[in-house]
């Protein structure tokens, strides 16, 4: 059987459920490539995966593809034959392994997808059904959450891998016990945590003061920002900038896909290029864009 893979995304970030997907018909036999539109009548079967809402569907793509991710905003999921495989990480050159070892979250923050997508947070797999490599990208969604994560973490260090927990560690979970583990932690990447909200704020400050007394040695510390109401957004920009943490921000993109307005744009690549962050503020940058700054 001749199979054709497609990532909707087309963005930098490898696309797990594609690496399964190949990992597992290619077990079976079957010959695996990427999809061409140009040879769209000469495949027995075409898998397309989108993970995110904002990029465009592929018009080319047949009507009979199978469709997934929450891109497509389906709650289809493989089935756990697949899902527990080895991916094939040969499928994008990757050095390094990805996965997740819980699935779901303990919160229902309003503008997310997870709650609804996945469900109660529970585990998922061990560490070593996915970590190939010495170089480990965690998805979890909220790792710290739950017993099972925490213990990955710890089989992680006991392993000497290296760390990237991806989608930021809940800070209202950091305690100093949590602060002692992550002191073991060999990191990748920065350590990324989340403000929100400016309620986030006295949390967020308080965990990288835990952070930091035990010892916790990132190059940096990263903090996503969600860019919604652009005065809560600011506040915690600044108090980030305070605290000497590295923020990220993030554009609310609604549940149907709309883009972000244009002053939440351009609030997001005043702090994201670091040049305009550190030289100007955000009433300068706003002026010079043509933005309104509130
Ligand atoms: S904590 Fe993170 S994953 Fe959980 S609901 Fe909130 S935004 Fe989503």
């Amino acid at each position: 059987m001749r199979v054709a893979l497609h990532d909707s995304d087309g963005t930098r970030f490898p696309n797990l459920a594609l690496m399964k997907l190949s990992a597992h018909h290619k077990a079976a036999g079957d010959e695996v490539c990427w999809f061409d539109a140009l040879e769209g009548g000469s495949y027995d079967l075409v898998c397309s995966s989108k993970v995110f809402t904002f990029t465009e569907e592929d018009p080319y793509l047949p009507e009979a593809a199978i469709r997934g991710g929450t891109g497509y905003r389906t709650k289809a999921t493989l089935p756990d034959a697949v899902e527990h495989l080895m991916p094939d990480y040969g499928l994008y050159d990757l050095d390094y392994s990805l996965g997740f070892t819980t699935r779901g979250c303990i919160r229902h923050c309003d503008y997310c997808f997870v709650p609804e997508k996945e469900g109660a947070l529970r585990a998922h797999a061990d560490l070593e059904e996915f970590a190939a490599h010495h170089d480990v990208v965690l998805l979890d969604n909220n790792i710290l959450a739950h017993e099972h994560g925490i213990r990955q973490i710890e089989r992680a260090i006991a392993l000497g891998k290296r760390l990237d927990i991806n989608q930021g560690l809940d800070c209202r979970l950091i305690d100093a016990a949590i602060a002692r583990l992550l002191a073991q932690v060999s990191w990748l990447k920065p350590l990324r945590l989340a403000c929100d909200g400016r309620g986030q704020l006295p949390a967020l400050r308080r965990a990288v003061e835990t952070l930091r007394w035990h010892n916790v040695t990132p190059t940096r510390y990263f903090v996503y920002v969600l860019v919604r109401d652009l005065d809560d957004a600011l506040e915690r920009i600044w108090a980030l900038k305070g605290m000497h943490l590295d923020p990220f921000a993030q554009p609310y993109i609604p549940p149907d896909g709309e883009k972000p307005t244009h002053a939440q744009s351009a609030f997001a690549r005043w702090v994201n290029h670091k040049a305009e962050f550190r030289s100007r503020t955000w009433e300068d940058y706003a002026q010079a864009h043509g933005v309104a700054a509130a």
